[in-house]
């Protein structure tokens, strides 16, 4: 099986690295592909570009050798959207299961994005959880409709994926850090320090970049 974790990284740190290589442990994944996004041109741009959010996340993946950063959405431009995404990968991988790895507070967000349902006839989710986000508050206030789609999904245990090839939902735990991009570009641009949420090396192209 194949896992995609798709995010911004603006920019990259240990709440993404940590859970994305945890599920890769948990599901025993094929290969774990790091898509960034591209950012339409009518929306607020990132803090970093995107130049600059592809070299720490080159840097921070550095030792893990068997992690793709995966480019698509970079060189197709415009809005991503994650299902042109999951197609491009179907088309490229037709023999492997893929799984989507996505944080709970974007699982939260999952049935606004462009043809939401029609992602579960192409991959399984998996839905890692972040510390500030709780599912259950969550789900009871959901359209009715929306409810029973997702739930009656809903898997308890990384073993009952396998047996289909995809439209499944696994909770995952995974390491717990209370850390997002937005802190992040807050606590520099504060003096704080911000140090401990990613690779050393990381760090210092940051603040090379930001100071
Ligand atoms: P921002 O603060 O700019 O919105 P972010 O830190 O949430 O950024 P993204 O690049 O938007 O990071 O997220 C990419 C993916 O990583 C999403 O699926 C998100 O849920 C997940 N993620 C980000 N931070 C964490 C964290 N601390 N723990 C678990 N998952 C996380």
């Amino acid at each position: 099986m194949i896992g995609i974790f798709g995010g911004t990284f603006d920019p990259v740190h240990y709440g993404h690295i940590k859970p994305a290589l945890s599920i890769k442990a948990a599901l025993n994944l094929s290969q774990l592909r790091i898509v960034p996004n591209s950012i339409p041109p009518h929306r607020d741009p990132p803090w970093l570009s995107t130049e600059q959010r592809l070299l720490l996340l080159k840097s921070a993946l550095a030792d893990h050798a068997d992690v793709i950063i995966d480019e698509r959405e970079l060189k197709r431009g415009g809005a991503s959207y994650m299902i042109d995404t999951l197609r491009s990968l179907r088309g490229e991988f037709p023999d492997e299961d893929l799984c989507l790895i996505i944080g709970m507070d974007a699982f939260m967000g999952i049935t606004s994005w462009f043809e939401w349902q029609s992602l579960f006839a192409l991959c399984h989710l998996v839905v890692t959880t972040r510390p500030g986000f709780e599912q259950s508050e969550w789900m009871d206030q959901m359209d009715a409709e929306d409810h029973q789609f997702l739930s009656a999904r809903m898997v308890g245990h990384v073993d009952a994926l396998t047996p289909h090839e995809t439209g499944k939902i696994l909770l995952q735990s995974v390491p717990q850090l209370d850390i997002s991009s937005t802190e992040i570009r807050a606590g520099l641009l504060n003096n704080d320090d911000v140090r401990q949420w990613m690779p050393e090396r990381v760090y210092q192209q940051l603040r090379e970049i930001k100071l």
